[in-house]
């Protein structure tokens, strides 16, 4: 049997080493193995025996959101709201080169008309956000159009509803200000949500040179947001912040103050570097929100670059891409939490994910709630006591204000 390095750390080795290089956690997994689990379906079709036709998929347009209608011959709809912070600078792609793909296909196929998509017309050259924010806004409105067919919630389509009570972590988006303003911050956010955990930013945010955004913020930051929240969980992001050895040098500081995990601790796409911080630590140490590609998570997890994959539902290209990468991750016994995208109805998605995910961290980011007039019957669709409830009706299980939709202008190529 090949032994992974962490593996083959024994109490010995270990104990010489103190508390540096992390708990011995999770499986030895061969890509081939990962390979396999990524090509197990996704979507359950149970309840969907006839074909449903897409007539029509359209990109509407309320102010700064963007919707996605789609239509199949018998009139039934899907809706879904689209990452509207970033579809305002890709919507051509959509309209041009996604939309039109999807008329007149079976919506029941599409896990494999995922992979056509992204061959169709050389899509797979836009790879990266602004192909998958796309692509994502229309898998959505067809999962809630197959939702209503099937009168399954979104985690029944995706392989079953394990959880309808999601706790939430509170995530602060500041940086900059003063670690005494920030802790303020971070008081009010605990205040209006009950949450029970919470993220903050540190470091300097795709800086080369380790500089902090307030010099001494980050190594003030951390020791006070722990005294000032002794029984919260506590995560904090780097946004690519670091070099390995300022890297190693923070997580130290956050292992000792108790953090749950710390995310991008280097350049996001330096999966190397990640890899080297995460060898050396406990902490656990979690990267992704900016992987667009599949292969790009088999690698994290197949050498342990991380120890918590976070693909965004959105800049990921969909709920079924990012239950491939969490499925892979489970194989290998490592935790998966999606990141929220901060725009449309970001925590939904979130929430819609992890109500169905194998291998979930014990609380899922959540931003707020968007301008956007919906409803449900089965869910209040806020934090109440730090959970928000997971709607069970069929699709997302929620009702965009009809006023609102028809206000919406169809946006045209
Ligand atoms: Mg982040």
């Amino acid at each position: 049997m090949r032994l992974r390095r962490r593996s083959f750390l024994g109490a010995t080795a270990m104990a010489l080493s103190s508390r540096r290089g992390r708990a011995d956690q999770g499986r030895d997994v061969s890509m081939e193995e990962l390979d396999r689990v990524a090509r197990e379906p996704v979507l359950r079709l149970e309840g969907l025996g006839s074909p449903v036709e897409i007539a029509s998929m359209e990109l509407l347009r309320h102010g700064r959101e963007y919707l996605v209608r789609v239509r199949d011959r018998g009139g039934a709809e899907g809706m879904s709201v689209a990452n509207s912070m970033h579809l305002e600078h890709t919507y051509p792609i959509f309209v041009n080169r996604v939309a039109p793909f999807f008329r007149g296909k079976d919506a029941r196929l599409l896990e494999n008309l995922l992979w056509e998509l992204y061959r169709h017309r050389d899509n797979y050259k836009y790879q990266g956000l602004a192909l998958w924010v796309c692509v994502a806004a229309a898998e959505f409105a067809v999962l809630d159009l197959l939702g209503k067919h099937s009168a399954q919630p979104i985690g029944d389509l995706l392989g079953g509803v394990r959880r309808r009570e999601v706790a939430v972590y509170r995530a602060s988006g500041t940086r900059g200000n003063t670690p005494e303003e920030e802790v303020e911050d971070l008081r009010r956010l605990v205040a209006e949500s009950g949450a029970k955990a919470l993220k903050f930013r540190l470091g300097g945010r795709m800086r080369q040179d380790d500089a902090d955004s307030l010099p001494g913020r980050t190594e003030a930051l951390i020791p006070m947001v722990r005294a000032a929240f002794p029984d919260l969980t506590l995560y904090a992001d780097a946004n690519s912040s670091y070099s390995v050895a300022k890297a190693i040098e923070i997580g130290r500081l956050m292992e000792e103050h108790g953090y749950a995990f710390f995310e991008e601790p280097c350049r996001f796409d330096h999966l190397g570097d990640t890899k080297a911080v995460a060898d050396a630590l406990t902490i656990p140490v979690a990267n992704g929100e900016q992987e667009a590609s599949a292969y790009g998570f088999r690698w994290m997890i197949a050498h342990r670059a991380v120890d918590v994959v976070q693909p965004d539902l959105h800049y990921h290209g969909g709920f079924i891409r990012s239950m491939r990468v969490a499925r892979m991750a489970d194989a290998a016994g490592m935790k998966c939490t999606p990141h929220m995208s901060g725009s449309g109805l970001g925590y939904l998605d979130a929430a819609h994910f992890v109500s169905c995910l194998p291998n979930p961290v014990e609380f899922t980011e959540f931003k707020g709630n968007a301008g956007i007039p919906v409803r449900s019957d089965t869910s209040s669709l806020v934090v109440e006591h730090g959970v928000v409830q997971v709607p069970s009706g069929p699709g997302f299980g929620i009702t965009i204000d009809p006023a609102y939709v028809n206000e919406a202008q169809v946006v045209r190529a």
